[in-house]
């Protein structure tokens, strides 16, 4: 079932993130969220197949080339999380404030199960980058080629 997961971890009576559901839209939109969680990282959100496969980087999205960050995959959120920023309260799942840090189309241009390449076109996150998945078990690196 679709986004199970997203909503097992959640209580939609106390957080004001979506509920959400499957939305084919065929937009390739992108976006990249900063959370003021328990530890400050950025989320790396990419629709795809109705949802949104995501990625919590703990440092930040690449802006030069040359530099690889982790990317620790996460479940897949709902299409409309595109738009999320506010206050998760405190006690629930992710509690903390997230931000906009970037959003916009991508372009996809190659991908297997474990490897992603696209062009972002954001305002501040603009070329192409790889995901690339590590050896360990959800460890993926984020590059700019
Ligand atoms: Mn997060």
């Amino acid at each position: 079932m679709p986004l199970k997961q997203y909503q097992q971890k959640r209580n939609f009576e106390r957080t004001p993130e979506p509920k959400g559901k499957l939305l084919k839209t065929g937009k390739n939109r992108f976006v990249v969220q900063e959370h003021w969680a328990a530890h400050h990282h950025f989320d790396f959100r990419l629709e795809a197949e109705g949802e949104l496969k995501s990625w919590a980087i703990p440092k930040e999205v690449p802006e030069k080339k040359g530099v690889k960050r982790l990317a620790v995959q996460t479940e897949n959120h709902p299409v409309d999380y595109l738009d999320f920023k506010g206050k998760i309260p405190r006690g629930f799942y992710g509690a903390g404030i997230v931000k906009i840090f970037d959003k916009g189309k991508y372009e996809l241009k190659d991908k297997n199960k474990d490897r992603i390449i696209f062009k972002l076109k954001g305002k501040k996150l603009k070329g192409d980058y790889c995901l690339v998945k590590t050896r360990k078990n959800k460890q993926w690196l984020i590059f700019k080629l």
